[in-house]
């Protein structure tokens, strides 16, 4: 089978290289592009489009998502069977993980959205998981440790016939720094019994004292079959053993086996994340719901109490927007609410967490920040949203907001209940007073 393109557009030639290696081991062809320029002109004259493109956003001249536009308006040419564009697969890579940023990424219906700086592996999995989805291995990475340089061989050609990464070590102690080096932890591990500086079995009990290699699979292969070594092997963290001489089929077949379990495990932990995202979050706007607020202001608050460092609120409720429902429609409402929850997040320090509180309120919280230093940044938000016109579909709005600000140190609330309805009786403060203002 021809091998299948990825075309990586990056002016930082670090991140190009690191890429290109990556994607040489797994198995790809590699072409890059130092710019948006560069790449959209090697489209032109390429007669066979990359199978996947890999997009930074941050590039001078021209940003990432303006290279997706133009690539998706005269470059997308690939048709499927019923003669329906079949959009090339695109990854962003960026180090600026805005709301923002994502949200315009899935307009241009782009795949994924890969923050910098990431870990190894990270990015390959995702291209394998486009590119071969039926290859349930590839993306795994095992590691092989033997002092026999022709067992490794025979275990890693299987090992690679299964789709894995391999990597090989010819002890114990070269294994153990392998792994301390890594940023991420192997798929699985195959040791032999009897090795010169550590026998399989200590190598076993040292990794199973590390956190991260807690659940690994580890299988040691021994000459010996005696049954207290082999109970050995199992007090010891081993997972399975295996007999030499062993047959390839039945290497084969445990490998199988165990992989299986591990990705199946691993699928489900990164399903738990992505519920566990979606439990959190408001499903119009990406930011924090109510329910995760709640639970977060208690903890807060008493971070806040017992370090002695102030906590801040803002409430916020946009202005008169019933009447944008109005004028605008019901959808364009929606978008409103989604660009203000953008806006605000990008106003916010790091540590400090934007909620949708109700349909149009929001509500974050500032942790070590004091009360004047939040009435200036929710002053400078006030003026940001009331300069900021809302646009889409040719329909343009302006809007304000009023906001209400409470301070941990400056207003002494009782528990953060407290914190937040002082703030909400601010926020209300500055409706009577006017509307588009700031009030504590
Ligand atoms: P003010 O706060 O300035 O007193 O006036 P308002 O018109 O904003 O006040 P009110 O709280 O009475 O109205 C809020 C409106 O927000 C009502 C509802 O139509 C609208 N709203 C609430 N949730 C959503 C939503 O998810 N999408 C859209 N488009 N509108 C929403
Ligand atoms: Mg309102
Ligand atoms: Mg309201």
């Amino acid at each position: 089978m021809n091998k299948r393109t990825i075309l990586v557009v990056d002016d930082s030639a670090t991140t190009r290289n690191i890429l290109k290696k990556e994607f040489i081991d797994a198995g790809y062809e590699v072409l890059t592009a130092e710019n948006g320029m560069v790449a959209l002109s090697m489209l032109a004259w390429m007669k066979k489009k990359p199978d996947l493109i890999t997009l930074d956003i941050d590039m001078p001249k021209m940003n990432g998502f303006e290279v997706c536009r133009k690539l998706r308006e005269e470059y997308d040419v690939r048709k499927n069977s019923e003669n329906q564009p079949v959009p090339i697969p695109i990854i962003f890579i960026s180090a600026n993980d805005s709301l923002e940023n994502r949200r315009a990424g899935f307009h241009l219906e782009v795949i994924d959205f890969v923050t910098k700086p990431f870990q190894p592996g990270t990015i390959t999995k995702i291209v394998n998981k486009i590119l071969n989805p039926k290859q349930q291995f590839t993306g795994l990475h095992v590691l092989v440790v033997d002092d026999s340089s022709s067992i490794r061989r025979i275990i890693s050609q299987i090992l690679r016939r299964l789709g894995t990464r391999v990597t090989e070590a010819e002890n114990g102690l070269q294994a153990l720094s392998i792994i301390e080096e890594r940023t991420d932890s192997f798929d699985l591990i195959i040791t032999d019994y009897m090795m010169p500086e550590m026998r399989g079995d200590e190598f076993c009990r040292l990794i199973r004292q590390k956190d991260r290699e807690n659940n690994i699979p580890i299988i040691i292969v021994s000459a010996f079959d005696d049954k207290n070594l082999i109970i050995n092997f199992f007090n010891s963290g081993a997972t399975d053993y295996l007999n030499k001489p062993f047959i390839e089929e039945e290497l084969y077949a445990r490998l199988q086996s165990h992989l299986q379990v591990h990705a199946y495990s691993r699928q489900l932990e990164e399903l738990n994340q992505k519920l566990r995202f979606l439990a959190e979050r408001d499903d119009l706007t990406g930011a924090f719901n109510r329910r995760f607020f709640q639970k977060h202001l208690q903890n807060s608050f008493a971070h806040a109490v017992s370090t002695r460092q102030d906590l801040c609120c803002l409430f916020f409720d946009l202005d008169y927007f019933k009447q944008v429902n109005d004028q605008c429609g019901h959808a364009f409402g929606d978008f409103i609410l989604s660009e203000f929850a953008s806006l605000v997040d990008n106003s916010l320090q790091k540590e400090a967490i934007l909620a949708r509180y109700g349909g149009e309120e929001f509500v974050a919280l500032l942790p070590e920040i004091y009360f004047q230093k939040a009435c200036r940044i929710a002053e400078d938000i006030r003026l940001l949203v009331q300069e900021h016109i809302f646009s889409q579909n040719d329909i343009s709005k302006q809007i304000t907001t009023s906001i209400g600000v409470s301070s941990l140190i400056a207003h002494k609330p009782k528990n953060g209940e407290e914190l937040l309805s002082m703030a909400d009786q601010a926020m209300y403060k500055a409706k009577t007073n006017g509307r588009n203002r700031v009030c504590s």
